[in-house]
């Protein structure tokens, strides 16, 4: 993938900053994640910034991830988080389940016991397009108040009143300066979470052929109708795509598209991180 990436823009900065200095005034956090990367689209560099309060982990976009994934996931994790909750935020279906989630949760008890008077106050971070303002825009309904910020307090972080016992303080959506893993920035911009013309569609198509090759070997040949091919020959498989489409030599058109049929859950339920196909060990 392209090294040189400027994917940081210096507002970024700034914004960590007003999180760290925000975060005497909320109650907790929400990190909003795409269930099909709940790992890669987690932000390491907020994390510990955050961790001063308790921290919900959200994954989003639960329609389009593969529920064995999912499983496996929060079987992992579950005790790195004071929760971990689901939600589908593009239909809003699961934004009542998700309150029903976080009622039930102990952790989220005890704070509401302390605050019973008050608007619990969550930060919410993401990654862009995990889905972030879809779930806020569900939960605040549909006339946003954007509350304006105090002068001189926050220049990225904004208040924004649910319809619920909740308050928000949202956040733009960030990422981190560089990648350790370099896998971690491809599901990234896979996911839609780096603007696509900073990156070569045709280097994530081929990452994404040969993942789905080793872990879902069917999703391809039935989305596109292509035979079976080796493993180790994504190239040979994104060409056939490409004539399969109708698009001749257009292997970056073919790219794009196969990535956006991936992001619109139209090659199936498909988690990016994954953990094995095997039955959960516990
Ligand atoms: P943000 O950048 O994190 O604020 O993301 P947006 O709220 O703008 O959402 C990005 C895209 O994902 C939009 O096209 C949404 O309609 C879509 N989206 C958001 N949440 C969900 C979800 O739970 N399921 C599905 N299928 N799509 C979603």
């Amino acid at each position: 993938m392209t090294q040189q990436i400027q994917w940081f823009p210096g507002h970024m900065a700034k914004t960590i900053r007003e999180i760290g200095e925000q975060m005497k005034l909320v109650d907790f956090s929400l990190e909003i994640v795409d269930a099909r990367a709940p790992q890669s689209t987690q932000n390491p560099q907020i994390m510990d910034m955050i961790s001063v309060k308790p921290v919900f982990l959200v994954l989003n976009k639960i329609d389009l991830a593969d529920p064995k994934q999912v499983a496996k996931f929060v079987s992992k994790n579950k005790n790195q988080f004071a929760g971990i909750l689901t939600t589908d935020a593009k239909t809003g279906v699961l934004s009542k389940d998700f309150l029903r989630q976080l009622k039930v949760n102990p952790i989220f008890a005890k704070l509401s016991e302390k605050n019973a008077a008050a608007n619990l106050k969550a930060l919410v971070t993401g990654t862009p397009n995990v889905g972030k303002s879809t779930f806020i825009n569900h939960l605040a309904g549909k006339n946003i108040a954007r509350t304006a910020n105090t002068p001189g307090v926050t220049h990225f972080l904004y208040w924004i009143r649910t319809r619920y016992n909740l308050i928000f303080l949202d956040t733009p959506g960030l990422l981190w300066p560089k990648f350790d893993d370099q896998e971690v920035g491809t599901k990234i911009g896979i996911l839609g979470g780096i603007k696509d013309t900073l990156l070569a569609s045709d280097d994530l198509a081929l990452w994404l052929i040969s993942f789905l090759q080793k872990n879902y070997p069917t999703a391809i040949a039935t989305k596109y109708k292509i035979g079976h091919f080796p493993l180790d020959n994504p190239v040979a498989a994104l060409m056939s795509i490409t004539s399969q489409l109708g698009m001749r030599q257009d292997f970056e058109s073919a790219s794009q598209r196969l990535i956006n049929d991936f992001r619109a859950g139209k090659l199936g339920r498909i988690s990016l991180d994954f953990y094995g196909d095997d039955y959960l060990e516990d």
